[in-house]
């Protein structure tokens, strides 16, 4: 890998920190023990992890108390929360439009079996609309699964506000919420929000892939998806990703002071948008600052990234998931046109970006457009 590439993908995955990566080798290597082996070693990592658990659940804005559980991904997250909670003549489910894939093709698997799902638009600027979602809940509505911050646009849903909403209008609702864009990015407090499950990943908080981790208010709540040893409660059976939830402890530590951070992110944004001098391009973004959704006039969004590339200069589509399919069901439902959305791009930050990578990056995107339209329509 070019050590000289501006990585600006920050919220497809983000580099592992030097320590995370040490303390994942130390547990990959020498503390390589079965945490369900009886023996001291294995229950000295079964204890590590029980610690991580508290840590984390600490940065969650809860106490640890048998309700955190350590998956593959946060898609395997979302799946255990949205199958592991659906149960025989369950009422009705409510989804986002604006869902990540792991939510939302989850959502698609259970209406097809002939569960009664149905899914909230969102308002122009892809928060959800919140009229829709009153309109949409019933007193028999049992699942509700709506994200914290959206990938697309880093816009934020009010979770507080969905969760008095579903309280006044479905109280025994089940309230899941993927924030796997929010941890780290901005303040989390599971308990304030209200909900019932919420999602996180590693691997976008500079800690390892492959792991998830999924808070449960009462695992009484859960059946499990994956049968096996009765690992994390008979919820998540298979032996512990340990060198990963390790280096994710960690890297929840690393996360800093999360004011200090949106604001070094701000003003890589608002460096980046100052050196792009375009005047066909339209902002699709209004929430958190580490994700910048744009949209160019009259060109395709692919051709941008792979003439950023070129510069070495990684932005991309949209979501690592959607970015090879040509549509965006959300910038869609948000009122984009056509051509927006063929011409959308998303560029998202991390607070170890400097502003003179933001600078090149915002004037590379403006010579790349040019050139294009140069090319395309001799403008
Ligand atoms: N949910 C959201 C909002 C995401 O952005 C992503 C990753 O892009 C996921 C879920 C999936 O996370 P993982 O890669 O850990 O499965």
């Amino acid at each position: 890998m070019n050590n000289n590439v501006i990585f600006l993908d920050n919220a497809s995955t983000s580099k592992m920190s030097e320590k995370s990566a040490e303390i994942f080798n130390n547990y990959a290597c020498n503390n390589y023990f079965n945490p369900s082996a009886i023996y001291s070693y294995g229950a000295k990592v079964h204890d590590d992890i029980k610690n991580a658990k508290i840590n984390i659940a600490k940065h969650l804005g809860t106490q640890f108390n048998q309700n955190l559980i350590f998956c593959g991904s946060a898609t395997e997250c979302n799946n255990l929360a949205i199958m592991g909670c659906y149960r025989k003549n369950f009422g009705k489910m409510i989804f986002s439009v604006g869902e990540h894939p792991a939510v939302y093709n989850t959502a698609m698997h259970l209406k097809s079996i002939g569960a009664n799902v149905d899914f909230v638009n969102l308002q122009t600027n892809g928060e959800i609309d919140y009229d829709d979602l009153k309109n949409k809940l019933t007193p028999d509505t049992s699942f509700i699964s709506i994200m914290h911050v959206s990938n697309e646009t880093g816009m934020i849903n009010d979770l507080k506000k969905i969760s008095d909403i579903k309280n006044h209008i479905c109280p025994k609702a089940i309230f899941h919420s993927d924030g796997v864009q929010a941890f780290g990015k901005t303040k989390v407090n599971v308990e304030y929000f209200g909900v019932d499950l919420y999602t996180i990943s590693a691997h976008k908080i500079n800690g390892p892939k492959g792991v998830g981790a999924l808070y449960v208010k009462d695992i009484k709540l859960l059946n499990p998806i994956i049968f096996g040893g009765g690992q994390e409660y008979n919820l998540r059976s298979g032996t512990e990703n340990v060198a990963g939830i390790m280096a994710f402890s960690n890297a929840v530590d690393e996360i800093g002071d999360i004011r200090a951070n949106q604001q070094h992110i701000n003003m890589l944004k608002n460096e980046f948008l100052n050196s792009l001098s375009v005047k066909e391009v339209k902002i699709n973004s209004y929430g958190l600052p580490h994700i910048l959704s744009l949209s160019f006039d009259g060109v395709n969004g692919e051709t941008l990234v792979h003439m950023m590339e070129q510069h070495n200069i990684l932005i991309s589509r949209g979501s690592a998931c959607s970015s090879k399919k040509s549509g965006n069901r959300i910038l869609e439902n948000m009122g984009l046109s056509p051509s927006q959305i063929l011409g959308s791009v998303r560029i998202s930050f991390s607070k170890y970006n400097t502003l003179s990578e933001a600078k090149v990056a915002g004037k590379t995107l403006s010579e790349c457009y040019k050139q294009l339209l140069k090319t395309l329509y001799n403008k």
